[in-house]
């Protein structure tokens, strides 16, 4: 009992995650491996320094919240999860490079909407569960209130202007001036606005973004797209999962200040070990879910952060680095390969026709993985 007032009183006065000078050989080994195995960040980092700083936290781990937990409360009760349905789709959808459909009678595939159904079938299940959910949008619109007009200055300053002067150059010069504004609006400044959002309003427990995976459209034979006008969609083979936290800066990206502290919040406030115990077991209920095989990186840009869990990369991506609480992001299903295509067509026309949803649904099938791997790291049984 005095535990749980000692608990409740941290809660009223915010949680704050305080290191020590004992903690820096563990900050460097989580730099080596996960943070920037493969960059020198020796040369930027200062570990001492890091493992004196306290950070200030507005979520809880999954102990926390147990403690607070009633034998007779449901299973995630006192748990705030926050969903992010990744992109936009509707009107944005193709400005986003989110959209496609192989012939002309297929429903468009839109990763801004599927994953907005599935983030409302989660958000319905996790709360007969106990858990209270907020989605950071609930519909096909942008979440930055900024256009892409009010970003029409600084795109002018981001491209640069034609060499000539002729009317085809100012067209092109225009066009990638208007291509910039929308991508700064609803591609980076709305991942900003979402980030934002979850430091400073919602301040979830763990915030998950979901996300289905696509692959580069395999280039086809030359000649046979010239012959034929046009270059025509094929549907690749290779459908799979991969789950994603925080970490794998660059060389380049720890010389940005602005990352740098950011990585130094990460680093200090707690959520590694929680997004990687969220990441973990999300990643196997959407393995065992989805029998998929897992992704590769065959770049740096990712690295694999077991053997033991082949579905959980460390990546650095704007919002696994701004949003302070753990961050999962969610890749499963390749959309444009030949296992997933027809399971996302039969969704789409059954929700068009609205028909009740198949057992074999494939935004049903994640939406239930998600809860069964939020389940897993702070239920209760
Ligand atoms: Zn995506």
């Amino acid at each position: 009992m005095l535990l749980r007032v000692i608990v409740g009183y941290l809660f009223c006065v915010g949680l704050v995650a305080s290191l020590s000078a004992a903690q820096a050989p563990m900050l460097a080994s989580e730099l080596t491996t996960r943070y920037a195995p493969y960059a020198n960040w020796q040369s930027v980092v200062d570990v001492d320094a890091l493992a004196q700083r306290s950070e200030s936290r507005y979520w809880r781990t999954a102990e926390e919240i147990a403690l607070q937990r009633g034998d007779s409360d449901l299973p995630l009760a006192g748990l705030h999860i926050a969903l992010d349905p990744g992109h936009i789709g509707g009107h944005w959808a193709a400005a986003e490079g989110r959209q496609f459909r192989i012939a002309e009678d297929d429903f468009y595939v839109r990763e801004g909407e599927l994953v907005l159904a599935v983030a409302e079938l989660a958000q319905a299940k996790l709360m007969a569960l106990g858990a209270k959910v907020t989605l950071l949008r609930e519909a096909a619109v942008r979440v930055n209130p900024n256009s892409p007009l009010d970003y029409l200055e600084l795109a002018a300053e981001q491209v640069s202007p034609p060499n000539e002067s002729s009317l085809s150059a100012l067209w092109v010069y225009g066009r990638a001036i208007r291509a910039r504004a929308v991508h700064l609006s609803i591609v980076k400044g709305d991942l900003m606005e979402r980030a934002r959002s979850v430091n400073q309003e919602v301040q979830p427990d763990a915030l998950i973004s979901l996300h289905i995976n696509a692959a580069a459209w395999p280039t086809e034979n030359e000649s046979e797209a010239s012959e034929s006008g046009s270059a025509m969609l094929r549907l690749v083979d290779a459908n799979n999962l991969h789950v994603l936290i925080f970490g794998c800066l660059s060389d380049e990206e720890l010389q940005a200040e602005n990352q740098l502290e950011q990585l130094a919040v990460k680093l200090t406030n707690g959520s590694g070990p929680a997004e990687r115990l969220l990441g973990g077991a999300l990643a196997t209920a959407l393995a065992e879910a989805t029998e998929l095989p897992a992704a590769r990186y065959r770049r740096n840009n990712a690295i694999l952060l077991s053997s033991q869990q082949p579905y959980l990369f460390a990546r650095n991506l704007l919002l696994l680095r701004m949003a302070e609480c753990p961050t999962v992001l969610l890749e499963p299903y390749v959309a444009n390969s030949v296992g997933a295509y027809g399971r996302l067509q039969s969704a789409l026309a059954n929700r068009a026709a609205g028909r009740v949803l198949a057992e074999d649904d494939i935004l049903l099938e994640y939406a239930e993985a998600v809860v069964a791997g939020v389940r897993a790291c702070y239920g209760q049984e």
